[in-house]
C-alpha cells in the first residue's frame, strides 16, 4: 500500500498507523497541515473494506480539513483519523482509550472530536487519556446543531444566487442520510417553509423526519432520481460521481457531507450541467468553527462566525461566475492563499 505515491498523499506532515493489541484498536491518524496551529479535525469510525480505503479516507478528509479551517478564519490546522471497526461495536471503554493514547502519544500536533461513527461520549472516553480532544461535553459540546446551522446558511446563499430568492419557502430539497446533522438541517428547511424529500439506511431515523417534519420517504437509491431544486448529500462522501450525476434533476447542491465529488473532475461536470455546487469543506465549516471556541465558550459568537459562511460561499459563487471557473477551484485558490500566507 504507497503512502507516499497515494493518490491522494498531498505533503501530509504526519500519517501514523496505530495498533493496540489488548483493545484491538487500528486506526490511521493524518496531519496534513499545521501552519495555520495544530491540526484539529474529528475521528471516524467505520467498517471499511480495506486497508487501502481507510487510507485514502483520512488522507482526503484531513486535507479537506486545512482548506476548511483556512477558509472558516480559524487559527488551526488540518488533521483526522479513522478507526476501522463495525461504529456499532461494543468494546468501546477500550478502544477509545488506546485511540486517546494514541492521539497523546503526537503531543498536541493534532486534537481529534467526533465524527461519523463517533459520539461525545466516546470523546470523552478518550479525554481520559489525553488533553487533546475538542467538542467535550460541557464544552463546546455536539458539533453537529452547527454544522447544520451552516449548511442551511449555505443552501440559502445558494438559492439567493441563483434565483434571487430569500427563503427557501416552497423549494423541494432532498436530504441524503438524516443522522446527527441532517435531522437539524431538516428541522431548518422545515421551519422555512421547504419541502423535504429524505432517506436514509436507518428506519428509525426516517420515522422520526417523516413525523417531526412531514418529509416524504423515499429508498436510498431513489434519493438521486427526485425531481427537486435542492439535492443536499449528509451521508458519506463520494455520491456526486459518475453514476449519480446523469440522474441529477436539481439544479442546486449543498449538503454537509464530507467529500461529496468523487473525483475533481465531477466539479466540472456538475458546472457543465449548469448545476451550483457549495463547496463542502466550506458549507460544512460550522461544528468545527464551535469547536474552535471550545476553550472560552461563547455560544453567541460562534453562531456569529457561523452565519459568514452565507458570505463566504457568496462571493466563492460570485467569483466562479466571473472567472468561469468551478466553485471548488475558487474555495481552493482562496483556502490556499491564506494556507501559504501563514507559512
Ligand atoms: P451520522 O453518522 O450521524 O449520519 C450519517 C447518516 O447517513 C446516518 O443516519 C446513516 O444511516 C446515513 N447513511 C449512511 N449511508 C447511507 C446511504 N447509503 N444512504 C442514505 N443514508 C445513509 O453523521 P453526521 O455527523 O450527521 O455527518 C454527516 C456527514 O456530514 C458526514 O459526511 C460527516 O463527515 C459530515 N460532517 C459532519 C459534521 C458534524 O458536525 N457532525 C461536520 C462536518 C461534516
Amino acid at each position: 500500500m504507497a503512502v507516499f505515491n497515494h493518490p491522494s498523499f498531498d505533503n501530509h506532515e504526519h500519517v501514523m498507523f496505530c495498533h493496540d493489541e489488548e483493545s484491538g484498536l487500528k486506526a490511521i491518524i493524518a496531519v496534513h497541515n499545521t501552519n495555520l496551529g495544530p491540526a484539529v479535525g474529528g475521528c471516524r469510525m467505520w467498517q471499511y473494506e480495506s486497508d487501502e480505503e481507510a487510507l485514502t479516507d483520512v488522507l482526503r478528509l484531513s486535507r479537506g480539513m486545512t482548506y476548511k479551517n483556512a477558509l472558516a478564519g480559524l487559527s488551526m490546522g488540518g488533521g483526522k483519523s479513522v478507526i476501522l471497526a463495525d461504529p456499532k461495536t461494543a468494546n468501546r471503554e477500550a478502544l477509545f482509550r488506546a485511540f486517546g493514547r494514541a492521539v497523546d502519544s503526537l503531543g498536541g500536533r493534532y486534537y481529534s472530536a467526533e465524527d461519523v461513527g463517533v459520539s461525545t461520549t466516546d470523546i470523552m472516553i478518550a479525554h481520559q487519556e489525553t488533553p487533546y480532544m475538542a467538542g467535550l461535553e460541557g464544552k463546546s459540546g455536539d458539533p453537529s446543531p452547527f454544522t447544520a446551522l451552516g449548511t442551511f446558511l449555505g443552501i440559502k446563499a445558494a438559492v439567493k444566487h441563483q434565483r434571487g430568492l430569500d427563503t427557501v419557502k416552497g423549494l423541494k430539497i432532498s436530504v441524503q442520510g438524516i443522522g446527527h446533522v441532517g435531522y437539524y438541517l431538516c428541522k431548518h428547511l422545515h421551519e422555512e417553509g421547504a419541502e423535504l424529500i429524505v432517506t436514509d439506511i436507518n428506519q428509525e431515523a426516517l420515522e422520526t423526519v417523516k413525523n417531526d417534519f412531514g418529509a416524504i420517504v423515499v429508498a436510498p437509491q431513489d434519493i438521486y432520481t427526485q425531481d427537486v431544486d435542492i439535492y443536499a448529500p449528509c451521508a458519506l462522501g463520494a455520491s456526486i460521481n459518475d453514476h449519480t450525476l446523469p440522474l441529477l434533476k436539481a439544479s442546486i447542491v449543498a449538503g454537509c457531507a464530507n467529500n461529496q465529488l468523487a473525483e475533481r473532475r465531477h466539479g466540472e461536470a456538475l458546472k457543465e450541467m449548469g448545476i451550483l455546487y457549495a463547496p463542502d469543506y466550506v458549507i460544512n465549516a460550522g461544528g468545527i468553527i464551535n469547536v474552535s471556541f471550545e476553550n472560552e465558550y461563547d455560544a453567541a459568537a460562534s453562531t456569529a462566525k457561523v452565519e459568514k459562511i452565507y458570505d463566504t460561499l457568496s462571493t466563492i459563487f460570485k467569483q466562479a461566475d466571473e472567472q468561469n471557473r468551478t466553485t471548488g477551484d475558487v474555495a481552493d485558490e482562496m483556502a490556499r492563499a491564506i494556507i501559504n500566507a501563514a507559512k
